[in-house]
C-alpha cells in the first residue's frame, strides 16, 4: 500500500513565516482554490480531427523553423492561478476564474496558428498547470503538431493523471524542488509536505510513462541567494530517482526583491556538476557558463520576441511571460499569425532588458551559438536512450 501524504500538501500553508517584497508578507495568501479547476471535462475532445504527426516529421519541422529564424520555444501560462505560495513568486495572489482563462478551444485555435512557424517546443507552465482538470486534454492538442512539456509543484500529480499526461503526448515534465532539505522546500513553497508530494510525484510520472524512449522526467531548480550549497545535493537526489536536473536562476521580475538573487560562484559549481554528473545534468554547459555573468552585469541581446515568446492564460502573446501586461504583442485569439510575429520582431528589436536568466531564455539562446547549437540538438534529435528512473522503471513502449 503506498504512502499516503496528508491533504495539506494540497493547499498553501498560511502561517508560513516568509517575507514578501514589497512590504506584503502574507497578502493574498488566503485566496482559496478547489482542486481541480477549469472547465468540465468533455468526454471526447470534438477539437482533434486529425492524427498527430509523426515525430521524425515534427523534428524536421522544428529543425527548419530554427534554420527559417522563427520561433522555436513557446511558454504557456495554462493558468495563472495556484496552490502553492513560493516565497520567490507572487503568481499565487492571482484568483482567476475559469471562465477567465483559456478554454480548449482557444488552445486547438492557438495551436493550428502555431503550426504556422512550424512544430514548436511549447512549455506549459504557469502558476499550476495540473490545477486545470483538463491539462491532459491541452496536452493532447498541442502535441498534435508540437513538442508539448509541462512544468509542475508536484501536486495534483497521481498515477492515473501521470498516464493521462504521457498518453496524451507530454515530451517531458519538470517537477520544481529548490532544497534537499524538505523542510527548507516546504517553508519557501509555503506548503506543508510539498517536498514529500514532488518526490512522490516524480516516482509516479516515471512509472506510468508509455514510451521511456522520449518521455523525460527531471528535476528543475530555481537558484537563490540560500540555496547554491544544496545544488550538490539536488544533483545526487535526481541522480538517484533516475532523472535529469535542470537549474535555472530567480528573477527580480518575480518579486521586484533584489536580495534573493544567485551568489558568486555559481557557474563554476554548476559546471563542476555537469562534469561529474553528465548523465544526469541536463542543462547545457554554454548556458551554465553564462550564470555569474547574468546576476553581475546582465546578459544583453535577449532573443524574446524572436526564438522565443509567451501566451498567457488568456491567449495574449508577448515577448516573454513577464511582458504580457506591460508589453502585449497581439493575441492568438483575435490576430492572425502574421500579425503576431510582426510585433515580437518590433518588441524585439527594441528589447534591452536584461532582466533574467531563466531556462527558457538561456537554453534557447545559446543554440545560436556554434557550441551551444551542438550541445543542444545532440541530445534533442539523436537521443534514443530512454531513463529507466532509479528502479529501472519505464514500462516500455506501448
Ligand atoms: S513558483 Fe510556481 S508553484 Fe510557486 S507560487 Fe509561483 S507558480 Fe506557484
Ligand atoms: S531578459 Fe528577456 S526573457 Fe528575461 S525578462 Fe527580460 S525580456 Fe524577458
Amino acid at each position: 500500500m503506498p504512502e499516503l501524504i496528508p491533504l495539506e500538501s494540497l493547499t498553501r500553508d498560511d502561517s508560513a513565516p516568509f517575507e514578501l517584497v514589497p512590504g506584503e508578507a502574507g497578502s493574498g495568501r488566503s485566496v482559496s482554490i478547489d482542486l481541480p479547476i477549469g472547465p468540465p471535462l468533455v468526454a471526447e475532445s470534438p477539437l482533434l480531427t486529425a492524427e498527430p504527426r509523426a515525430r521524425l516529421s515534427k523534428k524536421g519541422r522544428l529543425l527548419k523553423a530554427f534554420l527559417l529564424d522563427r520561433p522555436v520555444w513557446v511558454t504557456w501560462q495554462v493558468t495563472y492561478n495556484c496552490n502553492y505560495g513560493c516565497s520567490f513568486c507572487t503568481y499565487w495572489q492571482n484568483d482567476f476564474q475559469p471562465h477567465e482563462e483559456n478554454s480548449l478551444h482557444d488552445f486547438a485555435v492557438g495551436a493550428e496558428k502555431l503550426s504556422e512557424l512550424g512544430s514548436l517546443i511549447v512549455s506549459l507552465a504557469g502558476g499550476e498547470p495540473m490545477l486545470r482538470r483538463d491539462i491532459h486534454q491541452i496536452i493532447e492538442i498541442l502535441a498534435q503538431d508540437h513538442f508539448p512539456y509541462m512544468t509542475t509543484s508536484g501536486s495534483g500529480i497521481t498515477p492515473k493523471r501521470a498516464r493521462q499526461i504521457w498518453e496524451a503526448g507530454c515530451w517531458g515534465v519538470s517537477v520544481s524542488i529548490d532544497y534537499a532539505d524538505p523542510d527548507k522546500h516546504d517553508h519557501h513553497r509555503g506548503v506543508k509536505y510539498a517536498y514529500r508530494r514532488a518526490i512522490t510525484a516524480i516516482e509516479q510520472l516515471l512509472s506510468e510513462r508509455t514510451d521511456p524512449s522520449y518521455q523525460r522526467v527531471q528535476i528543475i531548480s530555481v537558484l537563490t541567494d540560500d540555496n547554491l550549497e544544496e545544488m550538490p545535493k539536488l544533483c545526487e537526489l535526481a541522480r538517484d530517482l533516475g532523472v535529469y536536473w535542470q537549474v535555472q536562476p530567480y528573477s527580480v521580475m518575480k518579486t521586484g526583491n533584489e536580495k534573493q538573487r544567485h551568489l558568486p560562484g555559481a557557474t563554476e559549481l554548476l559546471l563542476d556538476l555537469k562534469e561529474r554528473y553528465p548523465e544526469t545534468v541536463h542543462a547545457n554547459r554554454v548556458y551554465l557558463e553564462k550564470f555569474e555573468e547574468a546576476v553581475n552585469d546582465g546578459i544583453d541581446g535577449c532573443i524574446a520576441g524572436r526564438a522565443m515568446f509567451n501566451v498567457d492564460n488568456r491567449m495574449v502573446v508577448s515577448k516573454c511571460v513577464e511582458f504580457n501586461e506591460t508589453e502585449p504583442c497581439g493575441s492568438l485569439r483575435d490576430h492572425s499569425m502574421e500579425e503576431v510575429l510582426d510585433r515580437l520582431h518590433d518588441a524585439n528589436e527594441r528589447n534591452t532588458c536584461t532582466a533574467c536568466w531563466y531556462s527558457c531564455r538561456g537554453e534557447t539562446e545559446v543554440l545560436y551559438t556554434p557550441r551551444g547549437f551542438y550541445h543542444s540538438m545532440h541530445s534533442f534529435l539523436y537521443q534514443s536512450r530512454g531513463q529507466q528512473g532509479a528502479n529501472g522503471n519505464g514500462k516500455g513502449g506501448e
